[in-house]
């Protein structure tokens, strides 16, 4: 189907937050991506507005030698996208779990947009956390200061790689604050989005050292 660019920015050098209204109604699920086309090529991309708003939202990065985001990339608003979806099972379950851990690197934070308010919507009574590892860009810190200030039940855990002056939070990959951050596997599940390594270092950390099942640890990898 179509959609129209309503708007287009540029939050780094290589990262862009885009809006896009299509042309059909799209009813989609907290989590889930659409294809998006550029050049004859198409690739997935997570949703990062939340059901029932106006527009869906996505936040890109650009790899400079790649098929579809070096397109997207010259694209600005008022532009026409060829979008197809909505597809994806990462969603947010039904659980028993006391507290639901989200653990993202980068562009990985995108999905989590909508499904940590799903979750805050759906259960209020459980802990909610998100551990954001990044170098450069907390993506939507109004958005997340805002939840931690509505919702008593969450809490941001922040790593920065690259630390400058006047960082107060945690220094370092995000995988590596997660022994301390999580300590055990009692009562959690977690959500994992990133770059394959990232997805694969924190799987390895939580099933060794934590002790979680399989089953507890859901993942999307980009
Ligand atoms: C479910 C899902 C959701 C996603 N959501 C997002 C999102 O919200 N935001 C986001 O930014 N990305 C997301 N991605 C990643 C996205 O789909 C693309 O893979 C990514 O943007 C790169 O696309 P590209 O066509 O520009 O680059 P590609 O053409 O895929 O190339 C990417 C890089 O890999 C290198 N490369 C390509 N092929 C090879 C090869 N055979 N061997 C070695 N190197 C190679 C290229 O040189 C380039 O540097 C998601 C992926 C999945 C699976």
């Amino acid at each position: 189907m179509k959609a129209n660019i309503e708007s287009f920015e540029w939050l780094t050098k290589n990262t862009f937050f885009m809006k896009v209204k299509p042309e059909e109604r799209v009813d989609f699920k907290a989590g889930q991506f659409m294809m998006i086309k550029a050049g004859g090529n198409e690739k997935p991309f997570s949703i990062a507005s939340f059901p029932g708003e106006e527009t869906i939202d996505f936040l890109i990065s650009v790899h400079p030698d790649g098929t579809v985001t070096p397109k997207l990339a010259k694209m600005k608003k008022g532009d026409a996208l060829e979008i197809g979806g909505p597809y994806g099972v990462f969603t947010v379950r039904d659980t028993t779990a006391k507290e639901i851990v989200f653990v993202a690197a980068g562009t990985g934070i995108a999905p989590f947009r909508s499904m940590i308010m799903d979750a805050l919507q759906r259960f209020p009574k459980k802990k909610i956390k998100l551990m954001f590892g990044f170098r450069e860009n907390f993506y939507f810190e109004k958005y997340w200061r805002e939840l931690e200030h509505s919702y008593g039940n969450f809490k941001l855990c922040l790593c920065c790689s690259a630390p400058k002056g006047g960082w107060t939070g945690r220094a370092g990959r995000v995988t590596a604050c997660l022994e301390e951050e999580i300590k055990d596997a009692k009562d959690k599940e977690v959500y994992v989005c990133g770059p394959p390594q990232m997805v694969q270092d924190t799987r390895e950390t939580l099933e060794k050292r934590l002790g979680f099942g399989h089953e507890k640890i859901h993942v999307e990898k980009w």
